[in-house]
């Protein structure tokens, strides 16, 4: 190899084996313990060659029926009646096998997702296992929660998630719900259904009793079925706000219990004292972790005006060196957008930053050709009345403005219907406080971005949604205190 060649850090392939899962022809329904074949189905693909990778079910109005019928029966004449330490061993069973199970389920995340392997195994898959371990501690606590001696699940609730982290936001559903002793109808999103129908047979093989947990796979037609169905006692949501806006107007006058987890467009705002090379890492996490298929990404990096030039060039001089390609690939760092759809959103939203006169930026790299693609990118010189800084992009994408003062830069962090997360990078704790005090965000990271761990409640306020998920807070999502479930 030439010294030429040698200059440039290359790395071998290192393909994670597909050969640790077996992807069926056709997947069916899983409800009361079993699996049903559906009537009609839909093919779900790899978005990173968009090849089929199998055909999911349809789930129809009678088949949401059918699973709301099971979980109830389950809910009264088992899980209400289990002595919490027992439901407990249900709770850690499915940690352990989630954990003894890791590589097939972050190999099946990726394919079916898109995102790199190194995330699915290293966060999405472990964080998921870490909150059946966390809530499997509680099941017999919640007395010592807070909510009253003697705290009530709700019964049955209809849960519903997006496909940015689809076994994780299973994992945040499932996992309190069935701790404070309620019984489970969850949707995946239509594009992601593997890992739910594997976690499905975690639950056959977990000995978890028939109907205390059911998944139901389809479109948003499903998802109304849950919402509107009338035995069941509380939603959980999490995905778009616009979706979120339809369910609380439908649960409005139902009685039902509702957590919201919706958009976000969070503020990364970096202060002149910062340290400027650690800063440059947490936006890069911030806005490319999971390709920005995150709701709490740091989607509008505030820069103060001083170190503008400075953060500028370090960032792109790291952009250069992200990695983009087979998520497969063990080096890859920014993997495949989910869906087609994702991606027409987020070149749409991209064409109008350059429309409305911010300045675009990628690094140099070449995008597969098969699958949806959409390299890192940057738009410096946005203002606040750009679309790119007050939509949600939900992709690669980062919108970066600036300020001269604190006071400013709450104002710009501020100025957003969401309310969900923001970051601040400072070296003073008078800041950090004095700043986390000021924004309106549910989450904020200091010197930091994008951890999450189980024992932390997390959500947003403004249009970013209702309630907390995880920690003791995200337990009295599903508990009615002192009312007892039907
Ligand atoms: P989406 O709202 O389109 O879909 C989410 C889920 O709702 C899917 O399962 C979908 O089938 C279902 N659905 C669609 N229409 C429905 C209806 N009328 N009634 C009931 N269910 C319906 O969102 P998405 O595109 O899958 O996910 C991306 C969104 O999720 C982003 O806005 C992101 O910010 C948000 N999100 C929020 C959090 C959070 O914790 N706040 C976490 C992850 C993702």
């Amino acid at each position: 190899m030439s010294d030429e060649k040698m200059s440039i850090f290359e790395y071998a392939p290192a393909p994670e084996s597909q050969a640790v899962v077996t992807i069926e022809p056709e997947y069916g329904l899983f409800i009361n313990g079993k699996f049903i074949n559906g009537k009609k189905h839909f093919p779900t693909v790899n978005p990173a060659n968009g090849k089929k990778l199998s055909s999911i079910s349809q789930a129809s109005v009678a088949d949401v029926n059918k699973a709301v019928i099971a979980a109830r029966t389950a809910y009264v004449k088992v899980w209400s009646k289990m002595a919490p330490a027992e439901r407990a061993k249900y709770l850690y069973r499915i940690a352990r096998i989630m954990q003894e199970r890791a590589r097939e389920f972050a190999v099946l995340e990726t394919l079916d997702n898109g995102k790199p392997i190194r995330e699915s195994r290293d966060v999405d898959v472990p964080l998921a296992a870490a909150h059946f371990f966390y809530h499997a501690g509680w099941a017999d606590k919640l007395q010592y929660a807070g909510f009253g001696e003697n705290p009530k699940p709700h019964g049955v609730v209809g849960q519903i998630i997006p496909w940015n982290f689809p076994l994780l936001m299973l994992a945040w559903k499932v996992a309190p719900a069935l701790a404070t002793g309620n019984t489970v109808v969850l949707k995946p999103a239509e594009s992601t259904s593997l890992t739910a129908l594997l976690f499905a047979q975690v639950c056959q093989q977990a000995g978890l009793p028939a109907g205390v947990v059911n998944i139901v796979t389809g479109d948003g037609a499903v998802g109304a079925a849950i919402v509107n169905h009338p035995d069941i006692d509380k939603i959980a949501f999490t995905g778009s706000t616009e979706v979120g806006k339809i369910i609380a107007r439908s649960v409005a006058v139902s009685g039902k219990s509702v957590t919201l987890e919706l958009g976000g467009k969070g503020a990364n705002i970096v202060f002149e004292d910062a340290a400027i090379d650690e800063a440059v890492e947490g936006i890069v996490n911030g806005i490319f972790f999971n390709q920005g298929h995150v709701c709490c990404a740091g989607s509008r990096l505030l820069i103060q005006e001083g170190i503008h030039d400075e953060v500028i060039e370090k960032l792109k001089h790291r952009m250069s060196q992200i990695r983009v390609g087979d998520p497969m690939d063990k080096n890859t760092d920014l993997g495949a957008i989910n869906s087609g759809e994702q991606l027409s959103k987020i070149k749409e939203l991209a064409a109008s930053g350059v429309a409305e006169g911010a300045e675009i930026w990628s690094p140099n790299c070449a995008l597969p050709d098969k699958g949806f693609w959409f390299a890192p990118t940057i738009f410096s010189g946005v203002t606040q009345a750009h679309r790119i800084a007050r939509e949600e992009i939900f992709g690669p994408v980062l919108s970066i403005l600036t300020f001269r003062t604190p006071a400013e830069a709450i104002e710009k962090a501020n100025n957003t219907p969401f309310g969900l997360s923001a970051g601040i990078w400072s070296e003073k704790g008078s800041r950090i406080l004095w700043a986390s005090k000021h924004l309106q965000a549910g989450v904020i990271w200091a010197n930091t971005f994008n951890k999450f761990d189980p024992t932390s409640p997390f959500g947003g306020y403004k249009e970013s949604g209702w309630g907390r998920e995880g920690g003791r807070h995200g337990l009295s999502a599903y508990l009615a205190s002192g009312k007892a479930g039907k």
